[in-house]
């Protein structure tokens, strides 16, 4: 399987804030007592799967926190369409994110939570989920930059063959 381009993979990530800044815009207010016990408690399931080091897990539920969002806007149309966004942004954090990086995200969904429920207003709520995929953005175009540039010095190197520092690419 070819690997993304960063292109590709930005082009993702804007697709993603597009469709899930409609989707606070939605929800901002709107969320069951139920409906946010159901958030919550999907965060926790994210912690321990980070904790327990679980990293395929953890990647999956995070995700997973974003359908569940959509879920909640009521719509199987838009649902399909984030899933297909999400498995995407999945696939890139499993190629280019730090393991370290991953422990944040639990953190910054409980966050997207307050916003949406006790948050002050819907732009604030906004810049909190705004933020975080950027950050997932920016440290998935890094990681993928440093490992074209270990591709090239290898080139360069007329491939005198190191083994690859990164396994990655050989886990699936
Ligand atoms: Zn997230």
């Amino acid at each position: 399987m070819p690997n993304p381009s960063i292109d590709d993979m930005r082009g993702i990530y804007r697709a993603r804030r597009i469709v899930e800044a409609g989707l606070i815009t939605t929800l901002f207010g709107t969320l069951a007592r139920e409906q946010v016990a159901a958030l919550r408690k999907h965060v926790q399931a994210e912690q321990k799967a980070f904790k327990e080091g679980r990293r395929e897990d953890a990647i999956r539920l995070a995700g997973d926190f974003h359908l569940l969002l959509a879920q909640m806007a009521g719509s199987d149309e838009l649902l399909s369409y984030i899933q297909r966004l999400i498995s995407n942004t999945e696939l890139y954090k499993a190629l280019y994110d730090s393991a370290e990086a991953a422990s944040c995200a639990p953190r910054e969904h409980e966050q997207i939570i307050d916003a949406l429920t006790t948050g002050k207003s819907l732009d604030k709520a906004l810049a909190v989920a705004m933020e975080h995929l950027d950050e997932l953005e920016q440290r998935v175009i890094a990681g993928a930059a440093a490992e074209q540039e270990v591709d090239l010095a290898t080139l360069l190197n007329g491939g005198a063959a190191k083994p690859h520092a990164h396994t990655h690419s050989h886990e699936h």
